[in-house]
């Protein structure tokens, strides 16, 4: 998400992990040392697979309700490659006489869901069965029961791989595997090998947080000292195996998962440039090697080198590996280009209207607003309305990741969105919930506001253990328990199945320094404290305390609280543009609306413009139409020359009636101006700056309408 922060460590690996995928098959010791062979090809590369499906995993399945839309375009990217890899080997397949077999049909079934119609393309449709397990799994039964499931998936598929020797003693196991054999050559398949790596990675993905600088370090250390330890313990595993001649096949140990598991981590630590063509080479490595084995022999019989190039294993290998990352690294490099320049048509560029949003801006806010907060309080990011009409996604997931563990949402489906695209920590529901809705709160660990006494009692009633704030009412008159009823709120936390992990109120004035209104929300205040110290009194654990949200917090800093809630101000921006606040902080505009010049036409002086025939040219002028309107979220009340936008530096005032879909400028003044160039309706260009404050004024509402009713229609970009 951030510039700087994709997985380096991974992508890396991945061709490394093709690399130990080639000497698979291969064996480049096998001319100088069997066990050394063994040791590297038949246990330590035996990692390279199962890495392939954890790094799947991790992207794949989240921790919350996986994304079944990812999970969609997986399953079909994969069967896309796989039919295109089936296809590269038809002409070995006819040569092997593949066709020729005996049970055709039954046989060809068996191959393309479980073995593959080459030896290495059992990994794709492995890839698609295991994340489709893990993904069901996950989603019926949560994440420590989906590891358990896959665990014992894994068991009995070690039963037919290495651990053979055992089913071989029990004859009427020996049965069971033997029909099962008849459906799959291997237990190593995406029935009993692939999902539990699938689910790790999941797993991994929904612990991975981005953890502190020093934090990295005593990390990799750890997870490179248990990379250490589990793979000595399984090529130890290994080694004993082979030598009670257990192994029906050998890619399955017991260390394995473990193994992975602390590579993976290690890898994770190495965090950097983003590699996206190391990805796609290392596909096609593992797609394409063993047909550059097959051109290493015939290049080698035909030129007569067979001796060096096939007879010793070193040489082969290195050979193959050369041929086949002679072919993979260009095309992924083309590959990457051709994507590239997909991707470009999604850019401003080729938008119609779009938002713009500066996260370094965010950020910088939301470290501002903590600088004034008491050392103590915590930030709880306010996103609600798609983040004030910045997208939930882009500025949830930017504030999590650097380390902002607490947000407010108003309803139970923006919780589960949040949880959705993998936002951790604590996301509490500032608005109503139907009771009936208690599961979902369950399962995706949301906190509700408990909005009175009546509804505590409904959500309680529905068997869930759930966590919630108290909302208090102090003179607001909206939400809340009565701030007298002090009996009531006491009662709440004595209920069976809510965890009480805060109790707030909110000011209804905070943003005004007029001396009633002060003196109002000091009233707020005493009355909030009154009640709190009532609850002390009674011996209940008052924790999680807040008021503020973000003019609370510019106007009263000195509160004491466990949260502040801020919204506008994490934005950058404040409601109206005048308003006085006690603390005035350097805050900084996240979002610009921009679209661009679609059409430009000239008309006389005297002619109109628009629906109602609003403007009047007084002199012959020239006009731009810009594809942004009213359903986008930009105002109609702005119609008549009440607003204007920046083109090229300068101000083009918006003429006419704002449509539904498209607005007229005035660019008599700015010859400059072309086709194609962008307008920017909020935000800044050349010196000027349009802030949305103005903007909201203008239209006569504030700053928070104007945001949170940007239209979906318009794309966001970073
Ligand atoms: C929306 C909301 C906030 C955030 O308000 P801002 O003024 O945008 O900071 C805080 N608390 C509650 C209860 C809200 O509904």
């Amino acid at each position: 998400m951030n510039k700087g922060k994709a997985y380096t460590g991974v992508d890396m690996f991945r061709v490394a992990a093709a690399f130990l995928v080639v000497a698979i098959h291969t064996s480049p010791l096998a001319s100088f040392t069997e066990v050394g062979d063994f040791i590297v090809t038949r246990v330590v590369a035996r990692i390279a697979v199962p890495f392939f499906f954890m790094t799947s995993g991790y992207f794949l399945i989240s921790r919350y309700a996986p994304n079944a839309g990812r999970l969609q375009a997986f399953e079909k990217k994969t069967a896309a490659v796989y039919g295109a890899a089936i296809a590269l080997y038809l002409p070995l397949n006819l040569y092997n006489r593949y066709f020729s077999m005996d049970h055709l049909l039954p046989n060809l079934i068996k191959d393309l869901v479980f073995d593959g119609t080459m030896y290495h393309l059992w990994y794709l449709p492995a890839a698609m069965l295991g994340a489709a397990v893990a993904w069901l799994l996950v989603r019926k039964c949560g994440f420590r029961c989906a590891l358990q499931a896959a665990g014992l998936l894994y068991l009995a598929g070690l039963l037919g791989d290495s651990y053979y020797g055992v089913v071989k003693q029990t004859p009427w196991l020996q049965s069971c595997y033997a029909a099962l054999f008849e459906l799959s050559d291997y237990t190593r398949n995406g029935v009993f090998f692939a999902p539990l790596f699938f689910v790790l990675g999941g797993w991994l993905a929904g612990r991975a947080q981005t953890p502190a600088k020093g934090a990295v370090q005593a990390s990799l250390k750890k997870s490179l000292a248990g990379f250490a330890l589990s793979l000595l313990l399984m090529l130890g595993e290994g080694l004993l195996l082979r030598g009670w001649g257990f192994q029906r096949h050998d890619s399955m140990y017991l260390f394995l998962p473990l193994c992975v598991y602390f590579l993976f981590c290690a890898l994770l630590c190495w965090r950097g440039p983003r590699r996206e063509t190391l990805r796609t080479a290392a596909l096609l490595l593992y797609i394409v090697h063993p047909m550059a084995i097959v051109l290493v022999r015939l290049a080698a019989k035909i030129t007569g080198l067979t001796p060096w190039l096939v007879n010793n294993s070193l040489a082969h290998y290195l050979a193959v590996c050369a041929v086949s990352a002679a072919v993979s690294f260009p095309l992924a490099g083309a590959y990457q280009k051709w994507a590239q320049k997909r991707k470009m048509a999604l850019r401003p560029a080729c938008q119609r209207a779009w938002i713009e949003l500066n996260l370094n801006h965010l950020l910088h806010n939301a470290r501002e607003l903590k600088k004034a907060m008491p050392p103590k309080c915590r930030l709880m990011a306010v996103v609600k309305a798609e983040a004030y009409g910045h997208g939930a996604y882009e500025v949830a997931a930017a504030l999590n990741q650097n380390g902002v563990k607490a947000f407010a949402v108003a309803t139970v489906e923006e919780g589960i969105r949040l949880r959705r695209y993998g936002v951790t920590g604590e996301i509490l529901i500032l608005g109503y919930t139907d009771p009936a809705r208690a599961k979902d709160l369950f399962f995706y660990h949301l906190t509700q506001t408990l909005i009175d006494y009546d509804y505590a009692v409904r959500l309680n009633r529905q068997g869930y253990p759930l966590r919630a704030h108290i909302k208090i009412d102090t003179g607001m008159h909206r939400l809340g328990f009565a701030w007298e009823d002090v009996d009531k709120v006491a009662a709440a936390y004595g209920m069976r199945r809510l965890k009480i992990r805060g109790v707030f109120t909110h000011l209804c004035v905070s943003g005004s320094l007029r001396p009633e209104d002060v003196c109002f929300t000091k009233t707020q205040l005493q009355r909030f404290g009154r009640l709190l110290g009532a609850l002390k009194d009674r011996g209940l654990p008052v924790a999680g305390v807040h008021v503020q949200s973000s003019y609370g917090l510019l106007n009263y800093p000195q509160l004491q609280c466990s949260y502040v809630r801020a919204g506008v101000a994490l934005y950058g921006v404040l409601s109206s543009p005048g308003d006085e606040t006690r603390l005035q902080l350097d805050l900084r505009p996240v979002l610009s609306l921009k679209s661009k010049i679609v059409l430009i036409r000239r008309i006389k002086a005297g002619e109109t413009v628009g629906y109602g025939r609003l403007f009047t040219a007084e002199r012959d002028s020239t006009i731009a139409v810009l594809p942004i309107g009213y359903a986008d979220g930009y105002p109609r009340r702005l119609s008549g020359g009440k607003a204007s936008v920046l083109i090229n530096g300068q101000e083009a005032p918006v003429i006419g009636a704002v449509c539904m879909d498209q607005l007229t400028v005035d660019i008599t003044d700015i010859p400059q101006a072309k086709v194609g160039m962008t307008a920017t309706l909020i935000g800044a260009d050349g010196g000027r700056e349009i802030s949305a404050p103005d903007v909201a004024d203008a239209a006569q509402s504030i700053t928070n309408e104007l945001l949170s009713r940007m239209g979906r229609r318009l794309t966001v970009t970073r």
